[in-house]
């Protein structure tokens, strides 16, 4: 897991024009069914246990993750321990995790968003210390990471650029989530219709 819309580049695809992307935050199994209920729960519970522009303190987000795992945390705690099956177990549970910090960035879930980003708290920056903090080996990633499709998408000529964003105008958080993955995995700049599912692993 990686932060989003926290590189150093010019143009980052983590949040650009009504994007928003959640490729870091949530592992490429999850079926998009599950992440709505997942994101909406998600946003309502932390609405409880924050107040407007003040973080929350390490207790009450480390209860925030029980509530949002519904207990799974402490279960999937215990497995990816245990001697022998830990790492395969440690693997399986990334590629199908979702944060418990990231949520519907509003009331019509048109965006997507971490909930503790130190954007929306003075810079205050908890994501490493409190993603994941049970889970050894998955957490939030360093708060310089580029992915590759930032990357990718800085290094293209501006026509190129422009084809990227004309073909994603259409595509809704999830979609345009999908697209971005497919295009760090392939460099290929979307068609208007690309919503595809694939992944890097
Ligand atoms: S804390 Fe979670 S939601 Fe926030 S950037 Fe890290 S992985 Fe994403
Ligand atoms: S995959 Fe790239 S654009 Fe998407 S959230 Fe991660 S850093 Fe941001």
């Amino acid at each position: 897991m990686q932060p989003p819309y926290s590189n150093s580049h010019d143009v980052s695809l983590c949040r650009i024009d009504k994007h928003t992307c959640g490729a870091c935050c949530w592992g490429p199994n999850i079926k998009r069914s599950h992440l709505v209920s997942r994101l909406r729960r998600q946003r309502d519970l932390f609405r409880h246990i924050s107040s407007a522009g003040t973080l929350p303190g390490h207790a009450r987000l480390f209860l925030h993750e029980i509530l949002a795992t519904r207990g799974m945390n402490l279960l999937w705690a215990v497995l990816v321990r245990l001697p022998g099956i830990g790492k395969r177990r440690k693997k399986t549970i990334a590629q199908s995790i979702v944060c418990p910090f990231m949520g519907f960035d509003n009331d019509q879930e048109t965006c997507v968003g971490c909930m503790i980003h130190p954007t929306r708290f003075e810079g205050h920056d908890v994501r490493s210390a409190v993603a994941f903090a049970l889970l050894p080996g998955i957490t939030c990633g360093d708060a310089n990471y580029v992915c590759t499709g930032c990357t990718r998408f800085n290094d293209m000529p501006h026509d190129q650029t422009q084809v990227f964003l004309n073909a994603v105008t259409a595509l809704d958080w999830y979609e345009y989530t999908q697209t971005v993955r497919a295009f760090a995995c392939t460099a290929v700049v979307p068609r208007p219709e690309a919503t595809s599912e694939s992944n890097c692993s």
